[in-house]
């Protein structure tokens, strides 16, 4: 049933993509209007030690380091281009944050939910309207975007615009995409520079979450700039990463792989 009705959601999702496309992102500029996909979950996780741990033992060969980015239970399970999700994994606890939409229904796993619905409000204190765009996708889904710009512009385009199916860090359902107040700036990298971007870049770490593609770290996350994509790994690691500085990435802080498909 819940497959049935993200399935519907999600060809919802394409038809409005379709739609807003054209208008919104030329042929030539898809890449850098689009973004990729892809979402996951986890819950628990116990901040430093484990993975202080890992880094000191292994630098990414332990077997046992290894498995927390590869646990769904874990908020930081990985999904990048080196490391995909278990096949067809899907959040068991997704729920539509409490907060304005871009399209109407953009389900995260319930606490990164909670997480996005104080940051939003504490954005709103501070005088800054966020919009939530997307949150989880669905692998099917995934299937069909990537397939729709593999068939437009050819593999090669559709690798720079959007994430194979299964690597998207949209599937883990706790990645968000988030809009300026009036969607100007949304999806381009101009989101730097708006109120909205400009908050989120000093504050998301204070709920849970990370800028998941930062400015310059292409080669590293495999991605280039997404100033409106965040990722929830929880308090503590989030307020580490940023702490580094704040365009630090997941790859460069956990260890682990990433950059380009092999
Ligand atoms: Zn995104």
């Amino acid at each position: 049933m819940l497959t049935l009705i993200f399935g519907s959601l999600s060809l919802l999702g394409l038809a409005i993509t379709s739609l807003i496309k054209p208008a919104e992102a030329p042929a030539s500029e898809v890449p850098q209007k689009t973004e990729e996909e892809t979402t996951e979950e986890t819950d628990t996780e116990t901040p430093e030690e484990n993975t202080d741990e890992f880094l000191a033992d292994s630098g990414g060969e332990s077997r046992e380091g290894w498995e927390i980015f590869s646990d769904t239970g874990s908020l930081l399970l990985l999904a990048n281009k080196k490391h995909p999700l278990p096949e067809g994994y899907e959040p068991s606890d997704l729920r539509e944050p409490n907060v304005p939409m871009v399209y109407g229904s953009a389900p995260l796993r319930d606490e990164a939910a909670s997480a996005l619905e104080e940051m939003f409000a504490a954005a709103a204190n501070d005088g800054v309207t966020l919009i939530l765009g997307s949150g989880y996708r669905s692998q099917e889904y995934q299937d069909q975007l990537y397939s729709g710009y593999s068939a437009e512009y050819g593999w090669e385009v559709a690798d720079t615009i959007s994430s194979r199916p299964g690597y998207s860090d949209h599937q883990t359902g706790l990645a968000a995409d988030i809009s300026d107040h009036d969607g100007a700036t949304y999806l381009t990298q101009d989101m730097e520079y708006a109120p909205e971007g400009i908050w989120l870049k000093d504050h998301a770490h204070e709920f849970g979450f990370i800028m998941r593609y930062p400015k310059g770290k292409d080669a590293v996350t495999g991605y280039a700039y997404e100033p409106w994509h965040f990722r929830y790994i929880g308090r503590d690691y989030a307020a580490a990463v940023w702490n580094v500085d704040e365009f630090y990435t997941f790859e460069e802080y956990f260890g682990v792989e990433g950059g380009d498909y092999n």
